[in-house]
């Protein structure tokens, strides 16, 4: 079968749920279309979960973990794990050319990911599985100076995860939650964002190929309202890894209380970018342009909000201008293309909003107008400049192509960093100097998660990413991420 008949083959099933390993409608037969972005049309239907759907999909989770998942050793979890990242490899071409039918992103992204960053990712935490190690500690239980203890922690699992994942780079996020709660011996419930249902069922059923036992992996597919807010709620979830907006990171930790689960949030970011006089302007233009544009700035990391310094202002903003009109905009799947649609109509509305708010707000529009011919939900980048730091457009998350700049004079670092870091957001941030010590002084008064010094948001498998303040709780990948699912267990022996 060639790719693309495998490809509508797979569009045309049911995609439904997977529950204790059995591919299910659950309680209702209800569906959702799914849209490709880039084209308007809907290419699959998705069943939409109940809470009587998650109610079994938990218990299914919560058996498991005593089931052989909890027996396995360490080096055979790895080994799952190790499989699974050959078969995202395989699989490759496929995986991505179903995310960008179902996200509308560059296929040329997506592949980078696919045969790159996720296999990447699961080798790294496969390594890990053997290395999860308590202590020894040489403790003295007070009052019983004369009892001789042998104290020791042990880690494990920390039980029932549920993953809720949003659109906007959904295969590499659903991974960034199973691959270190499979690396912990965890259970997890996955629910896909509903825009983007299919990836998140494609690596269900890949990890299933890969050896992972039934009922480790389930799926229930639905609306946030429903089937999100129904694991946020459920008292038999121990953890939820939830990546998305601040606004619904709010309702999951509300939601979260009645069992006091634990939480880890990968929310919003308006992530500042400096530039002192002394970048390179040939390295930072380009950079920063693609910082914020990238993934038609759909990207929690975006750098949406550029400092410059006044003395090199025009050019830059020239430069910026020039890359935004040059990016090409249009059919994700061609090999070409720079920019894809946006997400959906709705998201292109407000974006469309922010745009005309910016001007509203007296932003300087520095790009020209650039339709760009339907169908799709494409918008072109846009520039503003003589942006104010209590403009709206400067304070809020757009999560399109928006980038504001301001510039700064000569003068206190101290002052500057006070604007820089004026914000509800803490995720990335980057600072842009030939001189060490400019830049990495400036890196140390940035209040955010990761910094980058003459790049932006460099992402790896073994690098804490995360944000500060209304950002989130917690960091993924990384060691961090590994030790959000497993709890410590110290064991106190007399001797
Ligand atoms: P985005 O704007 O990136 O879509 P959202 O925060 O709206 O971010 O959605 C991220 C994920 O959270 C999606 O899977 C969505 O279905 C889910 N979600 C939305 N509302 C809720 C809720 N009240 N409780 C739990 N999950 C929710």
């Amino acid at each position: 079968m060639s790719m693309q008949d495998a490809i509508s083959a797979f569009l045309g099933q049911r995609h439904n749920h997977c529950i204790g390993g059995v591919w299910t409608d659950g309680e209702s037969a209800t569906t959702l279309p799914v849209e490709n972005p880039a084209t308007e049309q809907t290419i699959a239907s998705v069943v939409l979960g109940t809470r009587a759907d998650v109610d079994a999909a938990v218990v299914a989770a919560r058996r498991a973990l005593s089931g052989p998942w909890g027996t396995l050793k360490a080096y055979q979890r790895a080994r799952i794990l190790l499989r699974f990242a050959d078969l995202i490899e395989q699989r490759a071409e496929f995986l991505s050319n179903v995310e960008t039918l179902e996200n509308g992103m560059p296929l040329s992204l997506s592949m980078a990911s696919t045969t790159g960053l996720m296999p990447e990712l699961l080798r790294y935490y496969a390594g890990w599985c053997t290395k999860i190690t308590g202590e020894t500690i040489p403790a003295a239980p007070a009052g019983r100076e004369t009892e001789d203890f042998l104290v020791y922690t042990q880690r494990e699992p920390i039980g029932v995860v549920a993953a809720i994942t949003p659109w906007n780079a959904p295969l590499n996020i659903v991974l960034m939650k199973l691959a270190p709660a499979l690396a912990a011996g965890c259970t997890v419930v996955l629910k896909p964002a509903e825009l983007t249902p299919m990836t998140g069922e494609l690596l269900v059923r890949l990890g299933h190929e890969a050896g992972v036992p039934e009922g480790v992996l389930n799926l229930v597919q639905g609306l946030g309202s429903e089937v999100g807010a129904a694991l946020a709620e459920h008292p038999d979830v121990d953890k939820i890894s939830f990546t998305g907006s601040t606004e619904i990171g709010r309702s999951i930790v509300r939601a979260a209380a009645g069992n006091l689960k634990k939480v880890t949030l990968e929310l919003g970011g308006k992530s500042p970018m400096v530039v002192f006089a002394d970048a390179s302007l040939e390295d930072a233009i380009p950079t920063a342009a693609m910082a914020c544009f990238f993934l038609t700035g759909q990207n929690c990391m975006a750098g949406t909000r550029l400092f410059v310094h006044e003395s090199i202002h025009d050019q830059f903003v020239a430069g910026l201008v020039g890359v935004a009109q040059a990016l090409k905009i249009g059919d994700p799947l061609a090999p070409d293309t720079v920019l894809g649609p946006l997400i959906s109509a709705k998201q292109r509305q407000r974006v469309l909003d922010y745009i005309a708010l910016g001007e509203r707000e007296g932003a300087t529009r520095a790009t020209p107008e650039r339709n760009i011919d339907g169908p799709g939900h494409f918008v072109a980048p846009v520039v503003f400049t003589d942006c104010q730091p209590d403009m709206r457009v400067v304070r809020e998350e757009i999560f399109g192509p928006v980038l504001t700049v301001q510039r700064f004079a000569d003068g206190d670092h101290e002052a500057l960093a006070a604007v820089v870091n004026d914000t509800i957001f803490g995720l990335s941030g980057s600072v842009w100097s030939r001189d060490i010590s400019t830049a990495l002084a400036f890196a140390r008064r940035i209040d955010s998660g990761q910094v980058a010094i003459n790049a932006h948001a460099a992402v790896s498998p073994e690098t804490p990413f995360g944000g500060n303040r209304q950002s989130g709780w917690g960091r993924e990948m990384g060691r961090e991420s590994l030790d959000a699912y497993l709890k410590t267990k110290a064991v106190s022996v007399r001797l």
